[in-house]
């Protein structure tokens, strides 16, 4: 985009509507609009890990709520090959009556059990043969992915793959951000090996404050991170002494931009769910993205999230927004709900600001209840970022007193 001829942008600026991503008109300027918003979870486990339920069981859940793409990304695992499990063990994970629910919901005729040294074992299902009794084009897919759990030293690596096709083991590493650059490029050898895109983003990184927001800038190859993880104990927030998952956005960005002159980091939501029997723990439908692609394939979603087609959210929806260059504007137009206000903040670091002063790095630069908000750039920011704050309390918090939201990747040019 940055480097789109004058011609190019014009032609791409009167082509579509103006309340289209920047990245949308570099990447299909020839299209008039044939796109759709997809919601989705990239990080899921099951019992084929540390989950609690079946695959099954939670791929419904997801797929009864609207979602349209799932990942069920284990700890180095994939859902592949045979694996049982004795059914007191998935009782005390879960539920008491997780199985006999199991086995309500999907009938004695698909749920498969054998006697084992006198226990009852069930089979966990690889995807391969559940995900038939989902996928439907266009209304609901599953992509295969593994949560990649590395570590350096005590301090917990944990990346997620989506769309792979063999399993990653954990690559190790000299130093974090070695570990964090060593599995990315194991991702990336696998996608040129195997002819598809896989989508590569850090977990959670202030869970067992193991990444830094220096390191999340320093490593080049990362360009995925989880801004908003639903799990209950990945220090979103920080601490007195620690940024928040936001600021660290923040602080990143302004590295990235302003020291290393890169692209900026883009923020996902997800549940990493875990805990499927009510709303203890990690549980389901906290934190997803809505990404705006041309068809529910994993190729398309993937294209479109590398294209920063999409946004991060944990309630807040928005019918589209706009990085305009030429007009240098960044508008959005929220998809509100009766009876419900919106604070909307653009957010952003200005030019030649010391990283060290936290203060000044990710400043609202301007704040709006209007429904089609927007806000036009000076030239003195580094980038500008918007979080909508809806006056609705989040249904399934993971933080006290949460409000739903959405994150808009940056505007950095
Ligand atoms: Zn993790
Ligand atoms: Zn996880």
């Amino acid at each position: 985009m940055k480097r789109l001829s004058i011609l190019l942008l014009l032609t791409v600026f009167f082509a579509v509507n103006s309340l289209q991503p920047s990245a949308l008109l570099a990447q299909d300027s020839s299209k008039s609009g044939s796109q759709n918003w997809y919601k989705g979870n990239l990080h899921t486990h099951s019992l084929w890990s540390d989950g609690n339920d079946f695959p099954e069981m939670i791929c419904k859940w997801y797929k009864d709520r609207g979602y349209h793409f799932l990942g069920l990304s284990d700890h180095n695992i994939l859902s592949v090959g045979q694996k049982w499990m004795d059914v007191e063990v998935v009782k005390r994970r879960g539920s008491k009556t997780g199985f006999e629910r199991y086995q309500k919901v999907f009938g004695g005729d698909w749920v498969e059990t054998r006697m084992k040294d006198n226990k009852t074992e069930v089979r966990l299902k690889p995807l391969n043969e559940f995900k038939a009794l989902f996928d439907e084009p266009e209304k609901f897919l599953m992509i295969q992915a593994e949560e990649i759990t590395d570590h350096f030293g005590r301090l917990p690596i944990h990346i997620n793959a989506t769309n792979l096709q063999d399993l990653i083991k954990p690559q190790g590493g000299t130093s974090v951000r070695d570990t964090i650059s060593n599995n990315l490029k194991a991702i990336k050898r696998q996608q040129e090996r195997v002819g598809r895109p896989i989508f590569a983003h850090l977990n959670h990184p202030n869970f067992g404050w193991a990444v830094s927001a220096e390191d999340l800038a320093a490593v080049v190859e990362e360009k995925f991170f989880e801004v908003y993880n639903g799990h209950p104990s990945v220090n979103q927030l920080g601490d007195a002494k620690r940024p928040s998952l936001e600021k660290m956005w923040d602080i990143a960005n302004t590295i990235r931009i302003g020291k290393m002159k890169l692209p900026p980091l883009y923020g996902i939501a997800t549940d990493d769910s875990h805990n499927y029997f009510g709303t203890t723990g990690s549980s389901p439908g906290r934190g997803w993205v809505m990404v705006k692609a041309a068809k529910l394939t994993p190729s398309k979603l993937i294209n479109a999230l590398e294209a920063g087609d999409f946004y991060a959210s944990s309630g807040v929806e928005v019918n589209s927004f706009a990085h305009n260059d030429s007009a240098k504007t960044f508008s959005v137009s929220i998809k509100a709900a009766k009876g419900v206000t919106y604070k909307t903040q653009f957010i952003g670091t200005k030019k030649d600001v010391d990283v060290s002063e936290l203060k000044s790095v990710g400043v609202v630069l301007k704040e709006s209840n209007e429904l089609n908000p927007s806000y036009k750039l000076t030239g003195d920011e580094l980038y500008v970022r918007v979080v909508i704050t809806s006056s609705s309390s989040h249904p399934n918090p993971s933080l006290k007193g949460q409000k739903q939201q959405a994150w808009l990747q940056p505007m950095w040019r």
